[in-house]
C-alpha cells in the first residue's frame, strides 16, 4: 500500500478525531496496550463474513495473533471459523517463494472449500519483502473464477483502527457494487403488497453480530418490511457486500470501524448514512426512528412510531421487575468509541448511576455526548492503567465495573464485580430484547454470592488469629492482606490488594 493511500485513510473527512487533529487515530504510546495492529484490525473486520476463505499470508503468528478473538456468530456458513495461512518461514523468505505459496494456498482453500471468495490478508513479512498479492490475487481469480480480494494490511502500516478503515477500502474498491441484489422472495413480497407495504432496502455497517445480538433485530426489520441487504460484517455473505450500493440508507453501527464505508457509499452511490447504536431501548428506538426519516416513507414512519411504541412498552414493563435491583447502583464504565456513550444511555434506562466512564477511544463527539447523558460534571477516565482504573472503583465506590476482557482479571483480583462488554462477551446485548439479557447479567453479576465468599477472610487466617490471639496485629475482620470490601462502600484499597490488582 503506497504511503499517500494511507495517509488518506488516517485523514479521513467523516471522522471527528480529524476536526482536532490531522493524524487520523490516536498511536500507542509506550508501555500501553496497542489494541492490535492494522492486520489485526481488518482482518477481525472482515472475518465475520461466513462463506469466504480468509487467508493470512504470513508466518503462522500473524494467523493466531488475532483470529476468531471475536465471539461474532454465522446462521450458516462456518468457513470463517477456519484458520487459513501461508506459514511462511525463513526458507520461504530468503529463496523467494512467497508469491508462489500464496498462489498455493488459494488453490488450496478453493479446492477444499468452494469458498464465494478469498480474502488475503498482507501481514509484515510479506509486504517487507515485496510479495505483489495485489497481482497474485488477480491472477488467481483468472484462473479458477473465484473472487480472490487483496487486503493489504501490513502490521506496519498504523493501529488497528487503521486497520478497519484498510479492510472496508478493500470492500469499497473490489467488493462493494460488483453484483445486484436478489430479487425479494416472493412470498415476502406477496406479503408486503396484500399489506400495502414497500420493501425497503437498508446496510448495516460495523455490526458484528457478536454473541448473536443483530437476531435480537432481525424481527424488528422484518415486521417494518425493511430487509438489510448486507451487515458490513456480521453474519454477512460474500454476495450481500456485493450488493451494499442498492441500500437506501446505511447505518454506522460502530463508529470508528469503517466510517469510511458509509463516506464513500454516499459519494459514489447517493446512499444517506447515520450513526447510531442499537445499546439501550432509547437508543435502538432512535436508530429505528432515524432509519424511517431517512428513508423518506410516511407510511413507514407511521409504523416504526407503532412498533416502538409498542417495543418500548412491552420490555418496559418486563424490565420494572427487574429495576429495583439495578435502581441506583453505581456503574464505573470502562470501554470506548460509540460504547462508552451508547452503554451509558442503556444503564441510564434501568436506572442506575453511572459514575465514570472511559473515553481512552472516544473521539471528542463521543465526549460530547456522554456530557450530554451524564452532565458537567462526569468524570471521564483517560488513563488505561489498571491502577488507576481501581484507585477511580475505590474512589467513587462504585458497585460494579462494565469493561472489555482485559479488565477482566484487575477486576476479579480486586473481588468486584464485573461485567464484559466488549468483543469476546457471551451474551448479545443489542435492541430491545438485548436490554433484557443485559438486565439479566448485570443482576447476575451484582447478587452472585461469589463475592461475599471471597471477601471474607480465609478459614485459616482467622483460625490463626484465634489462636494466637489480638497481639499477632492482624485486624479482627480478617488476615492482614484480607482488606473487608463489602457494598457497604467500604473499600479499602490495601497495598496488597492494589499490588495483586496491578499485577
Ligand atoms: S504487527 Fe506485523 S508481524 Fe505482528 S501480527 Fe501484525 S502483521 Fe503480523
Amino acid at each position: 500500500m503506497k504511503a499517500a493511500d494511507i495517509a488518506e485513510l488516517l485523514n479521513e473527512p467523516a471522522c471527528a478525531h480529524n476536526k482536532k487533529e490531522k493524524s487520523g487515530c490516536a498511536r500507542p504510546k509506550p508501555g500501553a496496550s496497542a489494541g492490535g495492529c492494522a492486520f489485526d484490525g481488518a482482518q477481525i473486520a472482515l472475518l465475520p463474513i461466513a462463506d469466504v476463505a480468509h487467508i493470512v499470508h504470513g508466518p503462522i503468528a500473524c494467523s493466531g495473533n488475532s483470529w476468531d478473538n471475536r465471539g461474532t456468530l454465522s446462521s450458516g456458513s462456518t468457513l470463517y471459523k477456519i484458520g487459513m495461512t501461508t506459514d511462511l518461514s525463513e526458507q520461504d523468505v530468503i529463496m523467494g517463494r512467497g508469491e508462489k505459496r500464496l498462489f498455493h494456498a488459494i488453490k488450496q482453500a478453493i479446492d477444499s472449500h468452494s469458498p464465494a471468495a478469498v480474502f488475503v490478508y498482507n501481514t509484515c513479512v510479506p509486504a517487507l519483502i515485496g510479495d505483489d498479492i495485489e497481482s497474485v490475487c488477480k491472477a488467481a481469480t483468472e484462473r479458477w473464477g473465484t473472487p480472490v480480494v487483496p487486503i493489504d494490511s501490513a502490521g506496519f502500516y498504523g493501529t488497528k483502527n487503521l486497520g478497519n478503515r484498510i479492510a472496508g477500502e478493500a470492500m469499497v474498491k473490489h467488493v462493494i457494487g460488483t453484483r445486484e441484489p436478489e430479487p425479494v422472495p416472493a412470498e415476502a413480497q406477496a406479503a408486503a403488497d396484500a399489506a400495502g407495504i414497500r420493501i425497503h432496502n437498508i446496510n448495516l455497517i460495523g455490526e458484528y453480530n457478536i454473541a448473536g445480538e443483530l437476531w435480537y433485530l432481525t424481527p424488528l426489520f422484518d415486521e417494518l418490511g425493511i430487509r438489510i441487504l448486507c451487515t458490513l460484517s456480521g453474519d454477512a455473505r460474500f454476495h450481500e457486500v456485493q450488493t451494499m450500493h442498492r441500500g437506501e440508507v446505511s447505518m454506522l453501527v460502530c463508529a470508528k470501524a469503517m466510517i469510511n464505508v458509509a463516506r464513500k457509499m454516499e459519494e459514489r452511490y447517493g446512499i444517506p448514512w447515520f450513526e447510531g447504536s442499537f445499546y439501550g431501548i432509547t437508543d435502538t428506538s432512535h436508530a429505528l426512528r432515524e432509519i424511517a426519516r431517512l428513508i423518506g416513507d410516511d407510511d413507514l414512519t407511521a409504523r416504526t412510531e407503532a412498533l416502538i411504541a409498542r417495543e418500548e412498552t412491552r420490555v418496559r414493563a418486563e424490565l420494572a421487575v427487574w429495576r429495583p435491583r439495578l435502581e441506583g447502583k453505581r456503574v464505573l464504565l470502562f470501554t470506548g468509541g460509540v460504547k462508552s456513550w451508547s452503554v451509558v444511555s442503556a444503564l441510564q434506562d434501568l436506572g442506575m448511576n453511572v459514575v465514570a466512564s472511559g473515553t481512552k477511544k472516544s473521539t471528542e463527539e463521543d465526549k460530547a455526548r456522554i456530557l450530554e447523558l451524564m452532565g458537567d460534571n462526569t468524570i471521564m477516565l483517560e488513563s488505561e492503567g489498571a491502577r488507576d482504573l481501581l484507585n477511580a472503583v475505590y474512589e467513587l465506590k462504585a458497585d460494579i465495573l462494565i469493561a472489555g476482557g482485559r479488565n477482566l482479571y484487575t477486576a476479579l483480583k480486586a473481588r468486584l464485580p464485573f461485567l464484559d462488554i466488549n468483543q469476546e462477551r457471551e451474551f448479545g446485548y443489542a435492541g430491545y430484547e438485548g436490554m433484557k439479557e443485559l438486565v439479566r447479567q448485570l443482576a447476575l453479576t451484582l447478587e452472585s454470592p461469589v463475592w461475599d465468599a471471597v471477601r471474607k477472610p480465609a478459614p485459616w487466617s482467622t483460625r490463626a488469629m484465634v489462636i494466637a490471639g489480638p497481639e499477632m496485629g492482624d485486624s479482627p475482620d480478617g488476615g492482614a492482606d484480607e482488606p473487608a470490601h463489602g457494598h457497604d462502600h467500604e473499600y479499602d484499597p490495601a497495598p496488597a490488594v492494589a499490588a495483586g490488582a496491578a499485577a
